[in-house]
């Protein structure tokens, strides 16, 4: 899925740098600054160094009024239109802006849900969107309602009002436990989602280093390719990033690069399985023999495959290992909301044995509201969401798991074969399990994504380099997707090969050019003024009104 619609975007970054001037002015105040920086940075190979040197200077410039101006006059432009759009994509449900001074029925609060749902142009019911939908299947669906009906107001906080919801999380995390190959020892928790899990597992290994080695400066080392959830966790607990290159043709991370980055202050070490961006697989092997040779503890991220290649091999597909038969792993995330099939809100963090699971416990002793213990982030958690995820796994049951992982490997190769045929694109890497990304040497990969959006089809977009990626769900196993899919592709692709250079038009415009804006921070503030507009509603409700529907 998009994360931005970016349309108005373009016009402010245009304005911004037709007019060279205030970026002359820096680049000529700027140079010998830069040059010293490079050097030294050159020297002493700090990446954090020439990163912190780069904010300063854009902070610097900031004091430029012409500049800064100019900046704060775009950034509202941007948040305006954001605005407009958030009303435009919601246009024909009114806002309500007030509790109704009278309880709602029923059937009029089920309508106006239903017509919530439907807004938005993506027919993702039906295989369109790339991921975002794991699962469409409407008797699961009923079961989902049925079961979450039944445990909507449990709180596993409270073990001993509702001790069968904490057995129902206990199960969900043994059955996961031996999925992955743990032995008696492993244990986990069930998490909200996969930022969670990663952000819990960084906690507990930046707390577990600090206690077994006190370390005080912790760093976690990961490939370029780690979800960004890393870097959410490294900004909330203060861990440095090392981020490690990948291995040019397999998008894999480079083991010899990963070694180097090792310190005396690394907590952590990290792959995935696989990627988010290109879906390749790291070598989890060696990363778990690097993690032995200098006693570091492994998280696997298996947040986006790990309820694929856990059944893989027992479907009849290769996979290296990657899970606890690997002596260094020592965690694992894989997301039940993701190919678990369950409702969003539900992932796995599993631990090798409880003194890794102990460091990510809060504990307060001395609390007025008695003694605290609480496992994960949150304190009252959904016990219907715990019901419903061990629901499905029930419902899908070994046999249902390893039919589903069948069928969508084998319809990722089936367009992963397919694509290879095809001219004037290539695949980075080589998917291993539901992921397959493009890129262009012939033409910007994004107007291929444009154009196929054009079609209904949403993927997601890559950076640096450009790509785009789809990632294949049960939902596009169905019938006629996949072909669809080749067949769009082919026929844009032969349309774009005519004119390989028309620069990219639309949306996905602005996303090639943010990529060549070196001042971060201007991309982040209008990302802070895209959050801004999913909160966004207007002043009045006569502001609001399309028609109803
Ligand atoms: C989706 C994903 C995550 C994060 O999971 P959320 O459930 O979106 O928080 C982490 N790692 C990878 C590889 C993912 O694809």
């Amino acid at each position: 899925m998009n994360t931005f619609c970016l349309n108005p975007v373009k016009g402010f970054i245009n304005n911004l740098f037709q007019d060279k001037e205030p970026w002359q002015i820096v680049t000529i105040t700027s140079t010998t600054i830069f040059t010293t920086i490079w050097l030294w940075n050159f020297v002493v190979q700090d990446e954090s160094l020439i990163e912190r040197g780069k904010k300063q200077l854009f902070r610097l410039r900031n004091y430029i009024p012409a500049i800064r101006n100019k900046i704060n006059k775009g950034l509202n432009n941007i948040n305006l239109s954001f605005e407009a759009e958030a009303l435009q994509k919601t246009k024909g449900v009114p806002f309500i802006l007030d509790l109704p001074s009278n309880g709602m029925e029923k059937v009029e609060i089920l309508k106006i849900v239903q017509n919530c749902v439907n807004l938005g142009g993506y027919d993702w019911k039906n295989g369109k969107v790339s991921g975002t939908v794991y699962v469409s299947d409407s008797k699961l669906v009923h079961l989902m309602g049925d079961v979450y009906k039944i445990a909507s107001y449990t709180n596993p906080l409270h073990p001993d009002v509702f001790p069968g919801i904490c057995k129902l999380e206990a199960e969900v995390v043994r059955i996961a436990c031996h999925l992955f190959h743990g032995d008696e020892d492993s244990c986990g928790t069930m998490t909200t989602g996969g930022t969670e899990s990663i952000l819990l597992a960084c906690k507990t290994y930046r707390d577990y280093a600090r206690h077994m080695k006190g370390i005080k400066n912790p760093e976690m080392v990961i490939p370029i390719t780690a979800h960004s959830a890393f870097d959410k966790a490294a900004q909330y607990l203060k861990i440095k990033v090392r981020l490690v290159p990948v291995n040019p043709h397999s998008y894999t991370v480079s083991i010899k690069h990963m070694e180097r980055a090792i310190t005396r202050n690394t907590v952590m070490l990290v792959g995935s399985t696989p990627n988010f961006p290109y879906g390749t697989m790291d070598n989890i092997e060696a990363i778990s023999n690097l993690g032995i040779k200098y006693n570091i503890p492994v998280h696997v991220d298996a947040c986006l495959g790990g309820f694929l290649i856990c059944f893989m091999p027992k479907a009849g597909f290769n996979i290296p290992p990657f899970d606890f038969k690997l002596p260094g792993v020592t965690s694992i995330s894989a997301d039940t909301h993701k190919y678990g099939y369950a409702p969003k809100g539900s992932s796995i963090i599993l631990y090798r044995n409880k003194s890794y699971r102990h460091h990510q416990y809060t504990i307060t002793t001395d609390w007025l509201g008695g003694i605290y213990g609480s496992p994960t982030v949150n304190g009252s958690r959904a016990g219907g969401v715990i019901a419903s995820c061990w629901a499905t796994l029930m419902y899908f049951g070994y046999d249902g798991y390893i039919n589903a992982t069948t069928n969508i490997i084998l319809t990722t190769k089936y367009i992963e074969q397919n694509l290879r045929k095809m001219d004037g694109i290539f695949i980075f890497g080589t998917p291993a399990t539901s992921v397959i990304a493009l890129g262009s040497n012939d033409f910007h990969i994004y107007k291929l994504s444009e154009a196929l959006n054009a079609k209904g089809w949403n993927l997601n977009p890559l950076q640096f380099p450009s790509g785009i990626h789809i990632c294949v769900t049960s939902v596009h196993t169905e019938p006629g997707v996949a072909n669809k899919f080749l067949k769009d592709v082919e026929t844009e692709l032969s349309i774009i090969l005519k004119n390989p250079n028309i620069p990219v038009k639309g949306k996905l415009a602005i996303y090639g050019m943010s990529q060549t804006i070196s001042d971060r921070t201007i991309v982040g503030d209008f990302t802070k003024y895209f959050l801004d507009s999913m909160y966004y509603t207007p002043k009045n409700q006569t502001a609001s009104n399309g028609p109803e529907i």
